[in-house]
């Protein structure tokens, strides 16, 4: 093993211990966090680059120079483009998470697990997703060289299932999202592979924290509100790390708005703070066109509960209707994205209709997938 200095802390017991193939989560149960110690503050840009991506940050991953990133693994990931909604420069920015290797954001979360799972010497890795995460892993684990098994619900794009098979990641449809989870855990305990999960792996949120690296880069400092989609939870919980990070450097803008936004369709999230409740109770997805964040039941949603506590975030739900018209808006204007990467947009026009939101100046949304893998 011969990662740099990463540490797993326990959320249900804080053991501290090494990453290894096998473990995907503690003895005792509990998921796993990076300690913030493994990685380095927001502060300065690496000069380790080979390409124009995400990996400009490398020092603040958790890996050091002399391993195998990004000469062999990257594919130009994240790096991606903020732009006004409009242009004459008003309102929100957006920034195009869509203009990726495999058309999402995703992308910057499965480069580092699969260069972890590279690191560790796994020769076979299993993920669960609903699509973009696992047409990510897919890809990465092509890249790596590394066997691929992806078990996905029943009724997944086509588009994502040919995408994740021309990869040669083998594909399993299991029910529901949450049969598609438990079977690739079941198939993880079973044969020693290494869990690449976007929920379970902390290292995952190490990509997905360089969205807030780049935004912050760009516009010098933090924007004063971003609004973020809200399934599992894997882009916020990688701007809290940032936002975390800035505030313990002592940074005076480390507390932007968060807006988060779920689908009305399965909100566990927003119920749950509805209730003022410090855990998360599984929902019934009723269905939805934001497919994406449909998770009835998140498996990191009281760590979410506590970075909207934290950050004193909002949590709006939007309708179908909501998310198929903010898709229009954004395709008239062109940039064409799929009904889940819509659903941000959908909740800040809904934030400021209903007076919530003042000026959208200073608000950053992403524009998670592309419109092209929809089904
Ligand atoms: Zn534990």
């Amino acid at each position: 093993m011969d990662i740099a200095d990463p540490i797993l802390v326990c959320r249900a017991c804080a053991s501290r211990s090494r990453p290894d193939v096998v473990r995907w989560r503690c003895e005792c149960g509990g998921m796993f966090d990076l300690d913030p110690g493994s990685s380095a503050l927001p502060t300065r840009r690496s000069s380790a680059p080979a390409v124009a991506s995400m990996w400009r940050y490398a020092d603040q991953l958790p890996f050091g120079p002399e391993h195998v990133w990004p000469g062999r693994l990257t594919m130009g990931e994240g790096g991606t483009p903020l732009i006004f909604g409009s242009p004459d420069d008003a309102g929100p920015m957006f920034k195009l998470e869509y203009v990726s290797t495999t058309g999402s954001f995703k992308d910057r979360g499965a480069v580092v697990v699969v260069a972890v799972a590279m690191e560790l010497g796994a020769t076979e890795v299993v993920a669960d997703s609903s699509g973009n995460a696992g047409t990510a892993i897919a890809a990465y684990a092509a890249r790596a060289g590394i066997r691929c098994s992806v078990f996905v619900p029943d009724g997944t794009s086509p588009k994502k299932l040919r995408q994740m098979r021309a990869h040669g990641a083998i594909v399993h449809e299991a029910g529901t999202r949450e049969d598609a989870a438990a079977a690739a855990i079941d198939t993880v305990d079973r044969t020693g592979a290494f869990y690449a999960s976007h929920v379970y792996s902390p290292f995952f949120f190490e990509g997905t924290k360089t969205f807030a690296l780049e935004v912050i880069d760009e516009l010098g400092r933090c924007p004063e509100r971003f609004v973020l989609p809200v399934g599992n939870g894997t882009l916020v919980l990688g701007v809290a790390r940032v936002l975390d990070a800035l505030a313990a450097s002592g940074r005076s803008d480390a507390r932007p708005q968060l807006l988060l936004v779920q689908s009305s369709a399965c909100a566990p999230i927003a119920d749950a703070v509805r209730r003022g409740a410090t855990t998360v109770a599984p929902v019934r997805n009723e269905g939805t066109i934001a497919e994406g964040i449909a998770i009835a039941a998140p498996a990191r949603g009281d760590q979410l509960l506590e970075v909207i506590r934290r950050y004193d975030a909002t949590v709006i739900t939007v309708d179908d209707d909501a998310v198929a018209t903010a898709s229009q808006w954004l395709a008239v204007r062109g940039t064409y994205v799929e009904p889940t990467a819509a659903a941000p947009l959908a909740g800040l026009q809904a934030a400021v209709e209903s007076g919530l939101v003042g000026s959208t100046e200073s608000t950053v949304v992403p524009l998670s997938g592309s419109g092209s893998k929809a089904a």
